[in-house]
């Protein structure tokens, strides 16, 4: 086990009714005068974004809403949020619902507390991060994991790059997550979601070489959990104990626990985030479509750890390890397809020329600077290869 720090301060509320204690959350944390932020209207038709302001009210607080923010969102629309939080002296930043509007709430908490500062010149480290504004969240869909992590994901609409930042600003105060109000999710987002989930697990999970029983326990209970539930779900949207179980292993995949000792990984994230940057496609289907090819390529280098995953997450009964790791990862595939989701490009719905797919894979290295995976190293020249083995 390789030395670590765990450090997840989120405060979460969880079940059903919840959202009826934002009022008093926000107070405890220090919030009266909140901005709400919110999407493309799910949870104006929901009754969700009323029920939080009722809630507010009854607390005292006074609140704004700054409505639009769309999935992968886009850091102009964070900007304008840091200007209206500054205009109505926000203390607090509350985002109500998924993970693009928490990254966009975390955006604003840092850009209103450090008024005068570029964003993008935060995000990309050029300003040091020294202070932000405390961040709370009232949850709608089970996927990014935002409400328990320490990072957030904007696209610069500008360079085309979509791109995250990690530090512990990012760790919301409090997360309210009532499982009832993921009922009104459209399939494909709970599939998107129930994928995002397993890929942060698993973007732990292959690293080779260190010993973390523990850890794997937890990440082999937390995907066979996901994946058994996801398949309820997309039969019967209002199975509560189903989403509920689902919407905690969106926590726990991605507050660290699932990397205690190990550490992570997040390559197929930097493919994924090439992909949506560039054809806007939504995030757990990114993963999904370029997560086979990706394991094929790498698993060699990774052999004990994708048959431990063949084995313990889908019940393989090979001996041999590389065939324990290939039905593994057929069997992956085989879920991915099952709930609805892209298993290829073409599947994704984009056609990337010889150019264009250079270009994403340069995108994904940063032109070809960083090698991605712990488990062999992928330069441009090989994320090349598995964006073409990917094409369908
Ligand atoms: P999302 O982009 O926040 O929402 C996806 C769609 O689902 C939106 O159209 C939204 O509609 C709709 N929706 C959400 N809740 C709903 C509900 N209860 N009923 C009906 N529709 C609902 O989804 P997400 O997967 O949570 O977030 C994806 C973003 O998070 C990506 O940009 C990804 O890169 C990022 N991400 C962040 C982290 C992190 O740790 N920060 C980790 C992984 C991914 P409305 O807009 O109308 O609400
Ligand atoms: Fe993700």
């Amino acid at each position: 086990m390789q030395n670590f720090i765990q450090y997840t301060p989120t405060e979460v509320v969880f079940g059903k009714g919840t959202e009826a204690l934002t009022g008093a959350e926000a107070v405890k944390w220090g919030g009266r005068r909140v901005l709400i932020v919110f999407g493309g209207g799910s949870v104006v038709r929901s009754g969700l974004l009323k029920r939080v302001e009722d809630s507010l009210e009854q607390a005292g607080v006074a609140y704004e809403e700054f409505g639009g923010v769309k999935p992968n969102p886009r850091l102009s629309h964070a900007e304008e949020g840091v200007k209206r939080a500054v205009e109505f002296g926000a203390d607090m930043i509350l985002a109500v619902g998924g993970g693009s509007s928490i990254d966009t709430a975390k955006g604003i908490a840092h850009g209103a507390a450090n008024p005068g500062v570029k964003l993008w010149d935060i995000w990309t480290k050029k300003v040091p991060l020294e202070r932000s504004l405390p961040i709370g969240a009232v949850l709608t869909i089970a996927a990014a994991g935002s409400e328990m992590s320490d990072s957030a994901v904007l696209t610069n609409e500008e360079t085309g790059k979509k791109a995250g930042i990690n530090t512990d600003f990012n760790r919301v105060k409090f997360a309210v997550m009532n499982p009832e109000l993921t009922y009104t999710l459209p399939e494909y987002q709970l599939a998107c979601g129930v994928t995002d989930i397993m890929m942060h697990t698993m973007e732990r999970y292959f690293i080779p070489g260190i010993k973390c029983q523990l850890t794997d326990e937890i990440a082999e209970g937390l995907l066979r959990t996901v994946i058994e539930n996801g398949r309820i779900v997309l039969k019967n949207k209002q199975d509560y104990d189903a989403q509920a179980e689902i919407m905690w292993c969106s926590s726990l995949s991605h507050n660290n626990l699932t990397e205690a000792g190990r550490g992570k990984d997040f390559s197929v994230h930097k493919l994924g985030h090439a992909l949506s940057a560039k054809y806007d496609v939504a995030h757990g289907a990114s993963l999904a479509a370029v997560w086979g090819s990706w394991a094929k390529y790498v698993y060699g280098g990774a052999l004990e750890r994708f048959a431990k995953f063949g084995r313990k997450v889908w019940g393989v009964q090979a001996e041999d390890d590389q065939t324990a790791a290939l039905e593994g990862i057929e069997a992956t595939v085989e879920y991915f397809h099952a709930i609805g989701m892209p298993v290829s490009l073409k599947e994704l719905g984009v056609a990337p020329s010889p150019a264009e797919l250079k270009a994403l894979a340069l995108d994904a290295t940063m032109n070809d600077s960083v090698k991605l995976t712990r488990i062999r190293p992928l330069g441009a020249k090989e994320i090349l290869e598995i964006f073409e083995m990917a094409l369908g």
